[in-house]
């Protein structure tokens, strides 16, 4: 896809902001974590209130902008770019659409200065696909609730200073209904977070266990309407998965790019690997699909940004884009031969990393469910 100007000059910055902050400590950030210096850089970029309008302290760009932001970090580290996933996505995005002035001013300078860096809570040991079973439980004590339960797999769990979190705050009729969303405050008492997962892929992403033993929230860090958070969980994912079909996007085109390299110098049978047509057949397919991934993902942010309905488009841009990310890095591990499974080459990386864009902010199965109810409805 031709882009403008404007978002032409967003994509350079992007990748020079990771040629030059990322790279080089890439490996020390799959060994550890992100480093808090590293999310002050982004901050200073931007990167970590993209969409958010200057008065609260963001880069007000547009959503297409975001896209080509978390493709370009993805490209080089995927464990970054979900972290900026959560951040804009996640978390500033909720509070920004559905947060009180109050909760907008007290907290979006903050994230988007990374200062803050935020979570987003919906998974727990009994609600994954099927989210709406939330359980923990959020009782409403003079003006105050107290949240009592636990959440599961939560990114940027142990960087985080505030967490957009989903409690059930009566039974409703539905199943969705009665759950209402959160702020809430790492320092909170009652509040704790368990250690980091050990993971397959984005590895220097942080993932782990939220813990709530009486945990008192102030009322008015409610976002949106009580018993309503469902609605907005799911409004909000539909941001996400643009993000997470970008991050995948990115694995996929860093895997064309490698494979492509490779394949230009390796010789077998006294000839360039890429001059056989049984590998050019396969990489034209793969260099396809990240095309068409490219459009859908591009497609859902402008959707994004002119207010149209996305839901179905999200779906398809993350379902799509996954699926392209790991066709290609299993081509790019496979077209490295042996080489491609030892960890000197990043190969082995983008195969690892792939898998999860197939899992979180809805597996592929879901995103599936979700295309299907929106065709047929
Ligand atoms: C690294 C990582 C980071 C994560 N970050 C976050 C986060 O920041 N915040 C958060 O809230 N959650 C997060 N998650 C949770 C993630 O979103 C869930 O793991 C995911 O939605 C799947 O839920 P589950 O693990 O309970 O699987 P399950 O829901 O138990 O699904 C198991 C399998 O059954 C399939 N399945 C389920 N229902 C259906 C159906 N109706 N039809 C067909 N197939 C179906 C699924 O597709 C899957 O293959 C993260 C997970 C991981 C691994």
């Amino acid at each position: 896809m031709l882009l403008g100007e404007e978002h032409q000059l967003i994509r350079n910055l992007a990748r020079n902001f990771g040629e030059k902050h990322i790279v080089p400590i890439n490996k020390r950030i799959e060994k550890d974590t992100i480093p808090k210096e590293l999310y002050q850089e982004l901050g200073k970029i931007g990167f970590t209130g993209v969409i958010i309008p200057p008065e609260y302290g963001g880069s007000g760009f547009d959503t297409l902008s975001y896209v080509i932001i978390l493709e370009e970090l993805a490209r080089v580290s995927p464990s970054v770019s979900v972290a900026m996933d959560v951040q804009n996505g996640l978390v500033e995005y909720p509070i920004f659409t559905y947060g009180t002035e109050y909760l907008k001013k007290k907290y979006l300078p903050k994230l988007c200065s990374a200062e803050y860096i935020g979570a987003y809570a919906l998974t727990e040991p009994q609600a994954g696909s099927d989210a709406a079973n939330v359980q923990l439980k959020a009782e409403k004590v003079g003006d105050e609730y107290v949240l009592n339960g636990s959440k599961f797999f939560i990114t940027n769990a142990n960087h985080a200073s505030v967490f957009i979190v989903f409690a059930r705050t009566s039974k409703g009729m539905k199943r969705h209904e009665g759950i209402t969303a959160f702020i809430v405050e790492r320092n909170y008492d009652g509040f704790k977070v368990g250690e980091d997962y050990k993971k397959l892929g984005v590895r220097g992403s942080s993932t782990a266990e939220l813990v709530f033993e009486n945990v008192h929230v102030p009322e008015e860090n409610i976002l949106g309407d009580i018993g309503k958070g469902f609605y907005i969980a799911m409004n909000t994912l539909n941001m996400g998965r643009i993000g997470i079909g970008a991050q995948a996007l990115g694995i996929a085109q860093a895997s064309l790019e490698k494979s492509i390299d490779y394949m230009k110098q390796r010789e077998a049978f006294g000839k360039k690997i890429a001059e056989f047509q049984g590998l050019q057949f396969q990489l034209s397919e793969i260099a396809t699909k990240i095309e068409a991934a490219r459009l859908l993902v591009y497609d859902a942010a402008q959707r994004a940004d002119k207010g149209l309905p996305l839901i179905k488009e999200a779906s398809m841009a993350k379902y799509f884009a996954s699926n392209a990310a790991m066709e290609a890095s299993r081509f790019a591990v496979q077209v490295h031969g042996g080489y491609g499974f030892i960890e000197d080459f990043d190969v082995e990386r983008y195969y690892r990393d792939a898998k999860i864009t197939e899992i979180y902010e809805g597996t592929s199965e879901i995103q599936k469910l979700v295309i299907a109810r929106e065709i047929l409805k």
